[in-house]
């Protein structure tokens, strides 16, 4: 089961990846996690991607694709994968393809999340958090009890500056530039599947288990 997922931000594609690793069993590789093991690891190419980071400089593709083709190498990757937050570009996707080919594996699906953009847009602007414990919330899914304040603790609740309505249609309208391609790609490929991401979380993830099943 060799899996990409995708999904703007805000399309629940934390839960969903949470969701598939659990129930299927192979490992959740995120971008993220992979440049923190690689450098805590002190791999050569770790090395290389925290000397960018440092300098706070954009970590060069050979360096990712490296650092990729490292974690799918390892054994617990050997009965599948779920890629979370790579690939972001084409070149990036066509290196995964090469990398795969090595490894004599291909893809089977790469997932997207799908949910029209007003709709992410509430979802992004409506989050709110506790200045005292970090407790989330949100206006529309999960309400304080009262406006404002924390139900765990009575602390203020504040919004994120990143969580503005300018800085949000910004970072979804990046994200969707950036995404597009890449999606292009994928349904050349004929890897591409859309899940309808507007329905609650159970439904969303009954569709993804109704794509999976065949795999298994
Ligand atoms: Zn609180």
């Amino acid at each position: 089961m060799n899996l990409v997922l995708m999904g703007l931000p805000g399309a629940g594609k934390g839960t969903q990846a949470e969701r598939i690793v659990e129930k299927y069993d192979i490992p959740h590789i995120s971008t993220g996690d992979m440049f923190r093991a690689a450098i805590k690891g002190q791999t050569e190419l770790g090395l290389k991607a925290k000397s960018y980071m440092d300098k706070g400089e954009l970590v060069p593709d050979e360096v990712t694709i490296g650092i990729v083709r490292e974690r799918l190498s390892q054994d617990d990757c050997k009965k599948g994968f779920l890629l979370d937050g790579f690939p972001r570009t084409v070149a990036q996707a066509d290196a995964l393809e090469n990398i795969l080919a090595e490894l004599d594996r291909q893809l089977n699906f790469v997932i997207n999340i799908d949910v029209d953009k007003n709709i992410l847009m509430e979802r992004l602007t409506g989050r709110r958090i506790c200045k005292e414990c970090g407790a989330t919330y949100h206006l529309v899914f999960n309400p304080p009890a009262k406006d404002g304040v924390c139900d765990r603790c009575g602390g203020e609740l504040y919004q994120r500056a990143d969580d503005n309505q300018e800085t949000v249609q910004t970072r979804l309208e990046v994200n969707m530039k950036q995404a597009q391609p890449l999606m292009d790609f994928y349904e050349e490929k004929g890897y591409l599947r859309h899940i309808n991401g507007q329905q609650d979380i159970d439904k969303v993830f009954a569709d993804i288990q109704e794509l999976l099943g065949g795999l298994q």
